[in-house]
């Protein structure tokens, strides 16, 4: 589980990105942050992941303050929107690299590639270069690569907000798979309240680095705590 208690985050002198964040998302949940642009999402996120410091506040991943524990030791991988994959290597050596950081003997590599190849159903794409590849067919590579880590948490930063209407609801229908076949944590970015309303167990609703309310989709949708969440789940149009 993740405990997020009092968490700030400001940059320069005005901006409050995060606004003394109380929170704590289960381990297996499918966990969505949705708010309007410039919420605080991608910061939190980005603390989770240890890429960013908070200035107060605490955080625990399993039970374990990691205040001072660097990105690569934390059990937590993250998709980014804009992919982060090497154009020019193979889908095979790009898979194989974050395990190979992470000093993965290579009998090993080989072996964990082509599970996960398998798992996400990637076929003959495995033996191409990045750069060959559509921008929905990335997004499963870069998911893949997040996922041969095992990690104990995923953090997914508007994975599919780039992708057609189709290819969206069909990954976020694999996405869902994956994760419940295994029992990861998913904190998943969106600022798109219909694929919060599809995807998640709970969702929470930021403003301006402010938790708004928290609950599983269709409480908040059907009881908003307040004019501001009942506005951005759409209930005035
Ligand atoms: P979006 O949906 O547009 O990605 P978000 O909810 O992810 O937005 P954040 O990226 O967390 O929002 O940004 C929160 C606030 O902090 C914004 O006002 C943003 O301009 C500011 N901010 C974020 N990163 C930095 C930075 N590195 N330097 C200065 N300001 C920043």
């Amino acid at each position: 589980s993740i405990q997020m208690q009092g968490l700030h985050k400001r940059f320069g002198k005005d901006t409050v990105a995060l606004n003394g964040v109380d929170l704590d998302i289960e381990a297996g949940e499918f966990f969505t942050l949705l708010g309007p642009s410039g919420c605080g999402k991608t910061t939190m996120l980005r603390i989770l992941a240890g890429l960013e410091e908070a200035d107060d506040g605490r955080l625990t991943i399993g039970g374990k303050d990691v205040t001072e524990v660097p990105p690569h030791h934390r059990s937590v991988n993250t998709v980014f929107q804009s992919y982060a994959l090497f154009p020019h290597l193979s889908v095979r050596e790009n898979l194989a690299f974050g395990l190979k950081m992470r000093g993965v003997p290579q009998a090993q590599r080989e072996e964990k590639v082509a599970e996960i190849a398998h798992f996400i159903h990637l076929g003959d794409l495995i033996d191409r270069r990045i750069d060959q590849l559509s921008g929905g067919q990335k997004q499963r590579i870069a998911l893949a690569r997040a996922l041969v880590c095992e990690p104990d948490v995923l953090l997914l930063d508007e994975p599919l907000s780039a992708l057609d209407a189709g290819l969206r609801s069909q990954l976020q229908v694999e996405l869902l798979r994956v994760q419940k076949r295994l029992g990861m944590t998913f904190v998943f970015v969106t600022h798109d309240q219909d694929e919060a309303m599809v995807m998640s167990d709970r969702i929470a609703v930021l403003n301006g680095g402010n938790i708004q309310q928290v609950g599983a989709p269709r409480d908040v949708y059907e009881r908003p705590a307040n004019a501001f969440v009942a506005r951005f789940m759409g209930h005035d149009n």
